[in-house]
């Protein structure tokens, strides 16, 4: 007996460039679940921390002060809200991931603009505050390389221009602020970089775990289903018919559900195989119970042991169950499966029928029926055999 071939693993690791359109929900899906928080802690922290720098400005461009207070208490609010409404209201990625940073260009215009307006002298040293940019904006994104590179690209425009215009005369403090620049703005990129390529992996990795466990659960059910299945007939074998008939009894006894449990056995089988032999023998009992299946289409029939076979159906009294018992008998003589070595000379193959109803009536116990079952199986066959024989 062989299991059906597994299908081939899907090669996520060729993918860890770039996820495959197929997968694209799924990792949209993916980051909205695990990365929703962190990008909404991150626009609250930048504005929280874009919201205190005003101190910094009180102290560094103090005939700015109060127009820093408005402005940022302004674009801290339009912030906020706009905060709010993508959070709660957009599943869309790049909108989640990019929020943050578009504020933050925003947010770096808005200050420049105080800074040219401001008369202090206190200016060279300020803008170097003005990395803080380009630094948050790198590091708070977890999804759009490509969008975060174009924004740090406007970003450093937005400084560095201003920066220029702050000194018009003085070329070596733009060169030295460029020099501290630059650096700041590569490193914060390449660790964007490697932070979007580890959320990608992270969700290879769950897609491939999940791949996986499917795989288990299918082999799982396959091969549950291969252990209660008899090989040569295709329907339930012992163990089957035991855990069935168990479920059935309950069932019985919680709701009352009535049912008829028969035996049925091949006669003189032994020396059907002895005469036409063990192959023929085989495709006689696929046959018997492959007839025998379609007339108990609504119970379920199953291999007890070598030549004998149960049945286990839901029915409401004995004129029903001897019916069934009868069609049974009937319908495998009609096969017409000759059998010209049997003692009695009928000349086709048989079987026997012991049945009896299941209604927990006098106590009795599923064990009980069973045994009842098999005692009027053999006397059936005492009888003459291609017969049933019922329980009163
Ligand atoms: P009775 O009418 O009293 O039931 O007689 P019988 O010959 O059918 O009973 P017996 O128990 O003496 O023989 C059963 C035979 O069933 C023996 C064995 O050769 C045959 N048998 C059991 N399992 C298989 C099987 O898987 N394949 C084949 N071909 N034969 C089997
Ligand atoms: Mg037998
Ligand atoms: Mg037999």
């Amino acid at each position: 007996m062989t299991l059906p071939e597994q299908p081939t693993r899907p090669r996520l690791r060729d993918a860890s460039r770039k996820i495959p359109e197929t997968l694209r929900p799924a990792f949209n899906a993916y980051v909205v679940e695990h990365y929703r928080g962190f990008l909404l802690a991150i626009n609250l922290i930048a504005a929280a921390a874009y919201y205190a720098y005003v101190f910094a400005d009180f102290i560094l461009i103090p005939d700015m002060a109060m127009t820093s207070l408005v402005v940022r208490t302004s674009l801290v609010a339009w912030g906020l809200v706009n905060i709010f409404l993508v959070f709660r209201y957009s599943r869309n990625l790049l909108l989640l991931d990019l929020l943050m940073p578009v504020h933050d260009l925003i947010c770096a215009v808005a200050w420049f603009e105080l800074l040219k307006r401001s008369h202090s002298p206190d200016i060279p040293t300020f803008v170097y505050a003005s990395v803080i940019f380009v630094l948050l904006g790198n590091l708070g994104v977890r999804v759009s390389f490509k969008g975060i590179a174009l924004i740090s690209l406007l970003i450093s425009g937005v400084v560095i221009g201003n920066v220029a215009l702050l000194h018009p005369n003085d070329p070596k403090a733009l060169l030295v602020f460029v020099v501290v620049y630059l650096p700041v703005l590569f490193f914060s990129l390449f660790i964007a970089w490697t932070n979007v390529v580890s959320v990608r992996r992270a969700f290879l990795a769950d897609q491939d775990e999940r791949w996986q466990q499917a795989q288990l659960y299918d082999l799982n059910q396959r091969l549950q289903a291969l252990a209660i299945t008899d090989a040569l007939t295709r329907v339930g074998n012992r163990r089957a018919f035991d855990q069935h008939l168990h479920e059935r009894w309950m069932l019985m006894e919680q709701q009352g559900q009535p049912f008829g449990l028969l035996l049925v056995d091949i006669d003189y089988f032994k020396p059907f195989n002895d005469h036409y032999g063990h192959q023929a023998g085989d495709h006689c009992l696929a046959d018997v119970a492959g007839v025998m299946a379609q007339c108990v289409a609504e119970g379920e029939l199953f291999r007890y042991g070598g030549e004998e076979f149960a049945i286990v159906l839901p029915l409401d009294d004995h004129g029903q169950l001897t019916a069934l018992a009868k069609r049974l008998v009937h319908q495998v003589q009609a096969l017409g499966i000759e059998h010209r070595h049997r003692p009695d000379g009928h000349g086709v193959l048989t079987v026997s029928v012991g049945a009896a109803m299941c209604n927990g009536g006098a106590g009795q116990t599923a064990a009980e029926v069973f045994e009842q079952c098999d005692r009027l199986l053999y006397q059936a066959k005492q009888g003459g055999r291609n017969q049933v024989a019922v329980a009163p």
